[in-house]
């Protein structure tokens, strides 16, 4: 990569954060001023330097909805828009003249915010916790398997498969499709399956509070099926174990014999 294809992050100068300068218009309703008539005054770019400023990374993973409210996602929705309308010319696609091609930036923005890439922008899945501290509270495990789809950050093709989520009940438990909405709340962003592992672990232990929790994840990958290797039957298994199911090894029978047991029941 030569020097001039390096992106470089540092303050924009198009943009301030504090000042009333006739010269600057504020931002959609951020306390950021751009230039007037300056590249700067889309949106994405208002946010991005915000995001910036406060040290906030914003990998294709990670969850923004801090920085975003639902005005500003129209917003988006168009700037995103006229940015599809550009790679669809620059693919040298007739969308003027071809009725299937003619919506298609439009359709492009709205799938990436509002389906799959919607992890990102929406706050975590409520997830009321219902105290389990009786005397006879459960302790035992619990594994949910829950259905996953996703997309990988490299291709931004699809991943499909399923996650399983084990968890020894703790002080407080969460309704059981709470799991499910917390897995794929991380997973409809740019991942890795690795790291979607651990977003989901991480979560799932956030919102009940137990140390005890693992994650299995089995799923296949676009970007091996429909390009590349093109290996059809590949499929691809991740683990994280925290706590008892990585230092028990009774625990971690456990959650596998449980696992097994749920795939003979209801293969998948
Ligand atoms: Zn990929």
């Amino acid at each position: 990569m030569t020097d001039e294809h390096k992106r470089v992050f540092k303050p924009d100068p198009l943009l301030t954060t504090g000042t009333t300068d006739q010269e600057y218009v504020p931002v959609d309703s951020h306390k950021l001023f751009a230039k007037k008539d300056s590249p700067g005054k889309y949106l994405s770019e208002a946010l991005r330097s915000r995001m910036r400023l406060d040290g906030k990374r914003f990998w294709a993973g990670d969850n923004i909805s801090d920085y975003i409210t639902e005005s500003d996602k129209e917003h988006l929705l168009n700037e995103a828009t006229t940015a599809f309308e550009t790679v669809l010319d620059t693919l040298l696609i007739d969308r003027e003249n071809d009725p299937n091609s003619k919506g298609t930036a439009r359709r492009l923005a709205k799938m990436y915010f509002n389906e799959i890439m919607a992890g990102r922008y929406e706050p975590a899945p409520d997830a009321t916790a219902f105290p389990n501290d009786s005397d006879d509270r459960y302790d035992g495990m619990l594994v949910v398997r829950s259905e996953l789809k996703s997309m990988c950050s490299h291709h931004h093709q699809p991943v499909s498969g399923v996650a399983y989520i084990g968890i020894l009940a703790a002080q407080k438990l969460i309704g059981l499709s709470k799991y499910t909405r917390i897995a794929q709340w991380c997973a409809r962003r740019g991942t890795l399956q690795e790291e979607l592992c651990n977003d989901i672990a991480r979560e799932i232990m956030s919102a009940t509070g137990s140390e005890n929790v693992a994650v299995y994840i089995q799923a296949t990958h676009g970007c091996c099926e429909n390009r590349g290797i093109m290996a059809h039957s590949s499929l691809t298994q991740t683990t994280v174990l925290k706590g008892s199911f990585k230092d028990d090894t009774g625990t971690k029978k456990e959650f596998f014999d449980n696992i097994k047991l749920q795939q003979e029941f209801a293969p998948r």
